[in-house]
């Protein structure tokens, strides 16, 4: 079973997909996370982000792990995960995210972590074209205010800033030519403005069991 999640930055989506790949016992796949680690090699590695060819090869080579128990990241064998939160790696992440090639290479490795296990992935392009057959599509989404006060509490940053940050990623993420971020039209759209993680769980669980169960119960 694939549990696809896309939406905007600052929806709750990682929060969400880790607890729910927790419950479900499956893994969870952060994509963002590997867009981010690609940005920051390029970006440690002095490569122009306007250098389409450097950086698919960086995107091809990267090595990008998912590490029990606390889902620490790492770059080619060294621990990543603080450092691919910084502003400037959220922003040179978009940028690397609109180059086709590194989307191509992106792609074709979810796919593989895809195959032969059941897994929660969360990010923009999930249910529309890494996995377009996933069952289970959700769109999380949540008002721009309330998107970036989550973020700025998560990091202890100014709203305003976190804001203006957000919204130039968003509209670079919604209009690039490849993979935009957009919903499925087979998604089910999920609003979490308001709501508590229990809250957000529940609608989300209520759907996967409507669209696994063919009638029968499940989870
Ligand atoms: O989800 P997160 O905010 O960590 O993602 C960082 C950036 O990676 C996004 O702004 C987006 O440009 C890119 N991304 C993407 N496709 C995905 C996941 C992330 O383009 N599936």
């Amino acid at each position: 079973m694939i549990v696809a999640i896309d939406g905007p930055a600052g929806a709750g989506k990682s929060t969400i997909a880790r607890s729910l790949a927790d419950r479900l016992g499956i893994t969870y796949i952060d994509t963002g996370a590997m867009y981010r680690a690609v940005a920051l090699w390029a970006i440690e590695a002095n490569i122009d982000l306007d250098d389409p060819f450097r950086l698919e090869q960086l995107a091809k080579q990267a090595r990008v792990e998912f590490a029990a128990p606390g889902n620490q990241v790492l770059l080619n064998g060294e621990d990543v995960t603080a450092k691919i939160r910084e502003p400037r790696v959220s922003d040179a992440a978009s940028k690397v995210a609109a180059v086709p090639g590194v989307r191509r290479a992106m792609r074709d490795e979810q796919r593989r972590i895809g195959t032969g296990q059941s897994l929660v992935m969360e990010g923009r392009d999930i249910g529309t074209v890494v996995f377009p057959d996933a069952r289970v599509k959700i769109y999380l989404d949540a008002h721009p205010e309330a998107r970036a006060q989550r973020r700025a509490d998560e990091i202890g940053a100014d709203v305003e800033e976190i804001a203006r940050e957000m919204m130039e990623r968003d509209t670079r993420d919604r209009t690039r030519a490849e993979a935009p971020l957009s919903q499925a039209p087979d998604a089910e759209y999920v609003d979490s403005t308001g709501l508590t993680l229990e809250q957000v769980e529940d609608a989300i669980l209520k759907i996967i069991r409507a669209r696994t169960s063919n009638g029968k119960s499940a989870t």
